[in-house]
């Protein structure tokens, strides 16, 4: 009986559990999905230059080769419509350039490419018929072969974005067949049908290049995330979320050379909770991490935006306040030392108790090391002075003087 109700219990908490992280992980899906569409994008824009010169000096041989069998007028007003779009997708590509959108800023920027493609495909394709001297084969069939050369190259340049790549290979190679299917003789009919085989196996490699490269994309991206959180794991103090000693002198260097700079006032202060050994005897390590937990969150949202907290080990914290004089210092650490007091902190079987601690500040100091240290020694003189006390370094280093 006490066991189906603990399985029950459990059920409940693991399905809690799950609803909650359900919407999470969705989140982190659609941020996946919007970084990898952005790349592509991005990917897109970069090489689409050289496709575009290669389609203009293409659409120039070709014109050569059909110039003795076609009609001359169509073939230079054909040519001069490839060009001009050309113009238009080097334009919208030095436009990308030179915006140098960013995030998902980028994504703005699909829609006309996608469009400019389509009118340059569509010209393309509809050009060839439209130039093609039907009653000469060997036109017809060289005007086939280039079809068969702008799918290969829609294959290739266009297969970041799947409906483009499908899209464009339909443009090129659809009406051609339709074309050669229907002109009525022997030859371009089985031509014809050996298109449609082309066709559907461009297709195929279009989903295969699609599933590789979205792979690809995934992975790279899946990679960039563990790092991330690798470099935050490794530089956050698992207990509280608050930086590590190792993120705290990262951050700390800059702050104090940039205080320094501007010439304003910087000072630290220490804090390290009194008599927390006992804590840990009363209630149990468990009920020590809570109340660090709590202390470290005390301390998280009653400091301003600019400063720095850290966990300086055990229970031990440290902050860099920058733009700050002792006497603002004093009063911060005042106003946390009456926090801490009336703050109950809640433990498990109904116990509950107040942090109390010592506070040591200092201003200035020739580096960041030395200000800590400062505020260290004042830190041990407040708790010489008999613990829960705010002490400065200035006074105890006047006493000393
Ligand atoms: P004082 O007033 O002189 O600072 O006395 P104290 O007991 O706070 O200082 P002491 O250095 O004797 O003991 C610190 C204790 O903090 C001992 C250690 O087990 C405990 N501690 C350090 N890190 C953690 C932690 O992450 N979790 C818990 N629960 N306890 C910790
Ligand atoms: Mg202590
Ligand atoms: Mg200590």
């Amino acid at each position: 009986m006490q066991n189906t109700l603990q399985d029950h219990m459990q059920d409940t908490l693991l399905s809690e559990a799950q609803n909650l992280q359900a919407p999470l992980q969705s989140n982190q899906m659609r941020d996946k999905q919007q970084h990898i569409r952005i790349e592509k994008i991005k990917l897109l824009y970069q090489h689409s230059l050289t496709p575009i010169i290669l389609s203009a000096v293409a659409g120039l041989f070709l014109v050569a080769a059909l110039w003795t069998s076609a009609n001359h007028q169509h073939l230079l007003i054909w040519l001069a419509t490839t060009f001009i779009f050309a113009c238009i997708r080097t334009w919208l590509m030095t436009q990308f350039k030179r915006a140098n959108p960013q995030g998902s800023a980028v994504l703005k920027w699909e829609k006309p490419y996608a469009i400019s493609l389509m009118a340059v495909f569509l010209i393309w394709s509809a050009g060839l018929i439209c130039i093609m001297p039907r009653d000469n084969l060997t036109a017809v069939f060289i005007l086939n072969t280039f079809s068969i050369g702008l799918a290969g190259a829609a294959i290739s340049w266009y297969s970041p974005l799947r409906y483009l790549q499908m899209a464009t290979i339909s443009l090129a190679l659809i009406p051609m067949i339709i074309v050669l299917l229907t002109l009525g003789h022997e030859e371009t009919f089985w031509v014809g049908i050996a298109a449609i085989c082309m066709y559907v196996s461009c297709m195929i490699t279009s989903v295969l290049l699609q599933k590789t490269f979205n792979g690809n994309l995934e992975l790279a991206y899946d990679l960039e995330q563990a790092k991330k959180q690798a470099e935050n794991l490794a530089r956050t103090d698992a207990l509280t979320g608050l930086n590590n000693r190792r993120a705290f002198f990262d951050k700390a260097e800059p702050l104090f050379a940039y205080c320094k700079r501007s010439q304003q006032p910087i000072s630290a202060l220490m804090l390290d909770v009194d008599h927390f050994k006992k804590i840990n005897d009363s209630y149990g390590h468990a009920a020590g991490d809570v109340a660090l937990r709590n202390l470290a969150k005390l301390i998280k949202t009653n400091l301003r935006d600019s400063d720095l907290a850290c966990r300086f080990g055990g229970e031990e914290f440290a902050v860099l306040l920058p733009n700050t004089s002792a006497e603002e210092a004093m009063g911060m650490a005042n106003m946390l030392k009456q926090l801490m007091a009336s703050t109950i902190i809640a433990l498990a079987d109904e116990n509950a108790l107040s942090l109390t601690a010592s506070f040591g500040i200092a201003e200035n100091g020739e580096t960041v090391e030395d200000l800590l240290n400062h505020a260290d020694k004042a830190m041990y003189a407040a708790k010489n002075y008999g613990r829960n006390h705010v002490m400065s370094y200035c006074h105890i280093s006047k006493q000393f003087a």
